[in-house]
């Protein structure tokens, strides 16, 4: 079995427990550039998140996957900590976020403003090689001058056509990833509308010489429902989902029928494609930074001690989770 980068260095693939895929530990939706990351928050982090995080081991989970990119990640010795404090295995995205549209406003009054928000500035300013070069930079040699490595590659867009900048993106990541052999995981846009085409991204990053089978295609829980052809064909070309923002406290007929998709795709012979996460996050989305404005406490837990007893009473078997969780997951992290 292979090694998979975590913020503390290699782990061998056979100890990271069931993984939660997709989840946040700081997002600074309104950073700049990275920075130092102030102590407030990194207490916030000590306090809230440290005891979170040693309560995975309850359940199984030893691993958790940050699919943060630049430049809302904290410093990199704040993972390195909450790693060790935690006895976790933390791997660190580097990567970039879509650009927001028109339509989306800054929520937060005072947060600055400069050009193609949420979009690291250097996507503008650098070509495409120098970006790919930057990511393969944080994945071998460590991220801003330290010794902590990211372990996945994350890229994200909104629309079903891409903004040029998403799409230099995006080909600076599939240059990236077929240099490091890592896996790319993806912001599928699930809330604007109209829904984004998760084949749109499969498609810009076949072309660019991604093997779909090291793609992780993400957010898609409205997707399935809304384009279930759209996202068997993802499927069908070997990409790999991840069932996100997972949640008990409404919308019960939503969920029911996300857990009903998942089982057909299980009855499908699809099960080995499938990965979850919550996308919990410590964030300053909504005001000052603090814990998530879009999921419920407790942070990160909430995916054990809530989510999966109710999807195992709505006919979830244990085999299905622990395919989800431990067996592929496994599969997606190590470099291929
Ligand atoms: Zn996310």
């Amino acid at each position: 079995m292979g090694k998979v980068m975590t913020v503390l260095g290699p782990a061998p693939a056979d100890a990271l427990g069931a993984v939660t895929m997709h989840e946040h530990l700081h997002l600074d939706q309104y950073a700049e550039t990275e920075g130092a990351t102030p102590p407030d928050r990194v207490a916030l982090l000590r306090d809230v998140a440290i005891p979170a995080l040693r309560r995975l081991h309850e359940h199984g989970c030893h691993t958790l996957v940050d699919a943060t990119p630049m430049p809302m990640r904290a410093e990199p010795w704040v993972y390195a900590m909450l790693a060790r404090e935690a006895k976790l295995h933390i791997v660190l995205a580097t990567g970039f976020y879509r650009e927001a549209w028109e339509r989306e406003s800054w929520e937060y009054e005072g947060c600055p403003s400069y050009p193609h928000r949420w979009m690291d500035r250097r996507v503008a300013e650098w070509d495409v090689e120098a970006l790919a070069d930057l990511l393969v930079q944080e994945c071998e040699q460590g991220i801003r001058e330290s010794d902590v490595r990211a372990g996945i590659i994350k890229l994200a867009s909104t629309r079903a056509a891409f903004t040029p900048l998403e799409e230099k993106a995006f080909r600076a990541g599939a240059m990236a990833q077929r240099r490091t052999g890592l896996c790319i995981t993806t912001h599928v846009e699930p809330a604007m509308e109209p829904l984004a085409f998760p084949l749109a991204q499969l498609d810009l990053l076949e072309s660019a010489g991604t093997d779909p089978s090291r793609v992780l295609l993400a957010h898609v829980q409205p997707h399935l429902l809304r384009m279930p052809g759209e996202v068997r064909q993802c499927l069908d070309r070997g990409a790999s989902l991840c069932i996100t923002n997972l949640r008990t406290d409404g919308n019960e007929s939503f969920w029911r029928a996300v857990v009903d998709g998942i089982r057909r795709f299980f009855d499908d012979g699809f099960g080995d494609r499938l990965t979850l996460g919550l996308d919990w996050a410590f964030d300053n989305v909504a005001g000052p930074f603090a814990v998530c404005s879009w999921m419920p406490l407790p942070p990160y837990v909430y995916l054990f001690e809530n989510v999966l007893p109710k999807w195992r009473g709505w006919g979830l078997t244990e085999a299905e989770i622990t395919q989800m969780l431990e067996r592929n997951p496994v599969r997606l992290l190590p470099r291929g």
